[in-house]
């Protein structure tokens, strides 16, 4: 039988780069990332179905009460979940799952799977950050002020996860997170020595 795949959550706050890294990371065909549900309405170029499930509160609900999601919770007044059933499924064929989440998701799904690797996307500064966040010109000035508040208090919370890579040259910080990767594969508990004592 093939071995489960990992489920990984990646967070940092909005602009730490996480969206360019997950690209990187599913080039590989054993790597999906999960597509989370939200309630907030599309951003730029955004598409249902590619970036997010785009959902109204009363969708969103059902889903809740359905069981429909690994997590959810509320950022900046809106509501995002992961999925459950795709998630589940792939990990079953033995792909490793990305979570992009936010950090009182990462918590729930922490506590719901142990084995979980979590990764925190870290800034190299906070000017970086509010550069990166004005750069990509999608968000008004308040959303932008209500993301950098946001982002101390991740960044206060970055402790808890497995593993905090910085965001500095791009080809770096995914060659770190793909590392974690491998690395969390070759563990011992990992290994099954009855495929070699058979
Ligand atoms: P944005 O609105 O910038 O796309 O996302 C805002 C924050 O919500 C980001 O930190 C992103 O990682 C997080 N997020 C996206 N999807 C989910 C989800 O399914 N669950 C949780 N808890 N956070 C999510």
């Amino acid at each position: 039988m093939k071995d489960k795949g990992l489920l990984v959550v990646i967070s940092g706050p909005a602009g730490a780069g996480k969206g360019t890294i997950v690209t990187e990371l599913v080039k590989n065909e054993n790597v999906e990332v999960s597509i989370s549900a939200t309630t907030r309405s599309p951003r730029g170029q955004e598409k249902d179905g590619v970036e997010y499930h785009f959902l109204s509160r009363e969708q969103f609900q059902e889903m809740i009460e359905n069981d429909g999601f690994l997590e959810y919770a509320q950022y900046c007044g809106n509501c995002y979940g992961s999925p459950k059933k795709q998630a589940v499924e792939w990990m079953e064929q033995g792909k490793d799952v990305i979570l992009e989440i936010e950090v009182q998701g990462c918590e729930k799904i922490k506590k719901q799977n142990p084995d979980c690797i979590s990764i925190f996307i870290m800034p190299p500064s906070l000017e970086v950050l509010e550069h990166r966040l004005r750069k990509r010109a999608t968000d008004s000035e308040e959303s932008i002020l209500n993301r950098l508040a946001r982002a101390r208090e991740e960044i206060r919370l970055a402790e808890n996860y497995d593993y905090i890579v910085v965001n500095g040259p791009i080809e770096e910080c995914v060659y770190d997170v793909k590392s974690i990767l491998n690395a969390e594969k070759l563990k011992a508990k990992s290994f099954d020595i009855n495929t070699i004592l058979k």
